[in-house]
């Protein structure tokens, strides 16, 4: 799809699979497996790591870069991650994109499932991948980052982005704002210290990249929110103010980790928010229900 001067395209680095009851917090498994999707014998469910790529004539810019093949394999068994299917440099090869031509990197955090791909090994050092491009992250995240808390430390793996900064190509933002054309970003500190959602405006059509506010489509309920976020009422409250202006303004949302829907319009039925008009941007063949 076309947004602003940006050619907008989905991305997806690779299938994994997560504890159901961990992606839903309080909510009883009754209520997630109808919200969506069944879970495996081990009580995971299926999920996407997906990313966005704008390109325009000046610049090709990426936001996350998902999972990559280089995690550990012992811990590629545990998210029971597959690689198989779609990686993120299949994905932009089918795109005719290549490492080189990637200008601007925006991380919404540094969770290994949304940095992974940030960077490549060569000769047993981690460097970045994308060699041309600068990687933005916020830095009172990137403190968070390097001082986690005991819930969120074993999601961040400093060998994905480290690099980055040893390597110059690293631009710490302050806040929210512009920080490419038509591209906004915003703070949010439920899931974790300020992790930012990515929106790309032009006036006529908004596409919202919610990050780990709502990382899939049975998401959308104001209580249903992750057992892994580090403030569960913060995220609650940035839910509640999001939603009106989602609704309201008919933005289209990107679910980073959903594996049954790329993106899709939030209504206001009956009994809550709802999906509607599901969309997908870049076809990956059919949607995976098993992992
Ligand atoms: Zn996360």
């Amino acid at each position: 799809m076309n947004i602003g001067p940006y050619t907008l395209d989905i991305l997806e680095s690779g299938h994994f699979g997560l504890d159901g009851g961990a992606m839903f917090g309080v909510v009883p498994k009754t209520l997630w497996e109808r919200a969506y999707a069944p879970a495996d014998a081990l009580n995971r469910i299926p999920m996407m790591a997906r990313c966005l790529l704008l390109r325009s004539a000046e610049r090709t810019i990426l936001v996350d870069t998902g999972n990559t093949p280089l995690m550990p394999e012992k811990l590629q068994k545990i998210y029971g991650m597959d690689f198989s299917r779609v990686t993120l440099q299949a994905s932009m090869a089918r795109l005719g994109v290549t490492p080189e031509d990637v200008t601007d990197v925006v991380l919404t955090h540094l969770h290994f499932d949304h940095t992974g791909g940030s960077v490549q090994r060569v000769d047993e050092t981690y460097m970045p991948a994308f060699t041309n491009a600068r990687y933005y992250v916020q830095a009172e995240h990137w403190n968070w980052a390097l001082h986690p808390t005991e819930k969120d430390r074993a999601s961040f793996m400093t060998e994905f982005f480290l690099p980055l900064q040893e390597h110059g190509v690293l631009q710490l933002l302050d806040g929210p704002g512009e920080v490419l054309p038509h591209v906004h970003v915003e703070l949010h500190n439920g899931h974790t210290k300020a992790m930012q959602s990515v929106r790309i405006s032009d006036g006529s059509q908004t596409v919202f990249f919610p990050a780990d506010v709502m990382p899939t489509g049975g998401h959308i309920a104001v209580p249903y929110v992750m057992g892994y976020d580090n403030f569960p009422l913060t995220s609650i409250q940035e839910k509640k103010l999001l939603l009106p202006r989602i609704v309201d303004e008919e933005w289209l949302v990107v679910f980073e980790h959903d594996a049954l829907r790329q993106a899709a319009r939030i209504v206001m039925g009956q009994k809550g928010p709802q999906l509607s008009d599901e969309q997908t941007i870049t076809p990956f063949g059919a949607p995976e229900i098993a992992l």
